[in-house]
């Protein structure tokens, strides 16, 4: 086990899992259109674990020595604690600061709440203190009411891996 955070590269029908990891704060490579002898180079280029459903992808990334996670069912609780199991991770948290862009995998940082005047709905600029930016696609993320069932699914996978 490496001590740093692991990496992934997600293969394409698991764009829902590839979402969730970068919520949870995981660098995790997605493109929906991704062949699967690229996703192996990203890989091995990369040293990115490929999380995927495709039993033969698995095999061909081990062959090259790309660690793999393989993915059974459709339950995102489950896909996750897979995900942990496999590569050795625990007490998930959705913490806004260190999540990852769901749209691009950008880093997001924190950003004055009137910087933001006039880019996100009023009611939300209203309601909302704390606006964090992507630095590459510059979506805008608050913590609205989403972020608590975020937060509830991140302690179902933790009660799951207890
Ligand atoms: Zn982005």
């Amino acid at each position: 086990m490496t001590a740093h955070k692991p990496t992934f590269a997600v293969d394409a029908m698991l764009g829902n899992l590839a979402r969730k990891l970068r919520l949870l704060g995981y660098d995790t490579r997605y493109d929906s259109k991704v062949e699967d002898a690229e996703l192996i180079k990203i890989g091995e280029k990369q040293r990115r674990i490929i999380v995927t459903k495709d039993e033969a992808l698995t095999r061909g990334a081990e062959k090259v020595g790309v660690q793999t996670v393989l993915i059974r069912g459709n339950d995102e609780v489950e896909q996750i604690y897979q995900v942990a199991t496999k590569v050795g991770l625990s007490n998930f948290t959705i913490d806004t600061s260190s999540s990852r862009c769901v749209v691009c995998n950008g880093k997001i940082s924190p950003i004055e709440k009137i910087r933001i005047l006039g880019k996100v709905p009023e009611g939300i600029y209203e309601r909302q203190e704390k606006f964090w930016v992507c630095s590459d696609c510059k979506k805008i993320y608050w913590e609205g009411t989403h972020f608590e069932k975020l937060q509830e699914f991140a302690e179902k996978i933790n009660q799951r891996l207890k």
